[in-house]
């Protein structure tokens, strides 16, 4: 009664889907929350774009409960936490306008370098597309981007009100304001229509405007994602986890232009160029395939890959205490 069963992809809509694998670290703690009785979320396959996507998906009344007022999928998220470790984990400039090393701060770094010139100089107003409580706002400002914020999750609206920062709801912002740049940082793994999402954040991106995204990948390349993230990211708190293949298939539907794109973290980062009076066809990207076994056989490797990395990662932690324990002994 929790749950619908997709028949078709909810990227390209084929029906060509079939069972991938199921999560391997599973949510119990938010099942507690939600007070419903399941373990694992399970994952289908898009023989036509390589999508992988949870199925069955939660309904409306669980969607609620998680995004809506109870807001269940925060207090999953921040746990044990104090409310400003989790603020911090997620903003690195949460108290200061420092250049801070992050994931999240190199992406936006890479996206200006290659962008820069196009914008000469001009004012740039920037849409942060999923906000949250505006991790980003410090950032953009040190880079004299004039900042916006958009958010549904009413927790992260209270918090964005109590830091100052300038986010808002979608019913507060004018669809005739345009942007130089839009922007979404793990937003698109919580969208269950990818479509009607990049639908949405194109509104208010001007024509030859910066996309930037950034979403989870279970995938691995020999160079990067080999640790537990993408692995964990299949889980119930997510529909997607996305291949460059099913975003390229995105991005072209919606004339978007890659011009950037890179895996790290266990995630996929893609830099592009609003085009709607262009025809887009992303050839590069579009023509790799990734077949059903091909990404059976690299969910495995990432398994094996992630549990040598935590062994390795949990022997790092216990030589170094039991050398800490030595010291203090002595
Ligand atoms: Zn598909």
């Amino acid at each position: 009664m929790y749950f619908k069963h997709l028949t078709c992809c909810p990227v390209c809509k084929s029906k060509q889907i079939r069972f991938f694998t199921s999560e391997y670290q599973t949510t119990k703690k938010l099942f507690e929350l939600l007070k419903i009785n399941y373990k694992k979320s399970k994952w289908s396959h898009c023989s036509k774009c390589s999508h992988v996507f949870l199925n069955p998906v939660f309904n409306n009344i669980i969607s609620n409960k998680l995004y809506g007022n109870e807001s269940l999928y925060r207090i999953y998220s921040i746990g044990e936490r104090k409310i400003d470790e989790y603020l911090l984990e997620i903003d690195s400039n949460l108290y200061d306008m420092k250049q801070h090393k992050s994931p999240r701060n190199d992406l936006m770094i890479r996206a200006l370098k290659k962008y820069k010139k196009h914008f000469k100089n001009k004012p740039i107003k920037f849409l942060d597309f999923g906000a949250g409580f505006g991790a980003q706002e410090n950032f953009a400002k040190s880079h004299n981007l004039i900042y916006q914020g958009v958010e549904i999750d009413k927790w992260c609206l209270q918090q964005a009100e109590r830091l100052g920062r300038n986010v808002t709801s979608p019913e507060n912002l004018k669809s005739s304001e345009k942007y130089e740049i839009v922007h979404s940082w793990q937003v698109f793994e919580h969208i269950s229509d990818p479509n009607y999402g990049i639908q949405e954040s194109l509104k208010y991106l001007k024509s030859n405007g910066l996309y930037i995204l950034n979403v989870p990948t279970f995938l691995i390349t020999p160079f990067n994602n080999w640790d537990w993230g993408g692995i964990k990211a299949l889980n119930w708190g997510h529909y997607h986890s996305y291949s460059i293949k099913s975003l390229s298939y995105l991005c072209t539907k919606y004339s978007i232009k890659i011009i950037d794109f890179y895996y790290s973290n266990g995630d996929i980062n893609i830099i592009g160029i609003y085009s709607p009076n262009e025809k887009v066809d992303n050839k590069i990207f579009s023509k790799i395939t990734y077949t059903f076994l091909f990404n059976k056989l690299n969910l495995y490797i990432h398994i094996i890959t992630g549990i040598c990395l935590s062994s390795v990662k949990f022997l790092v932690r216990f030589i170094k205490k039991i050398t800490n324990l030595r010291k203090s002994i002595n």
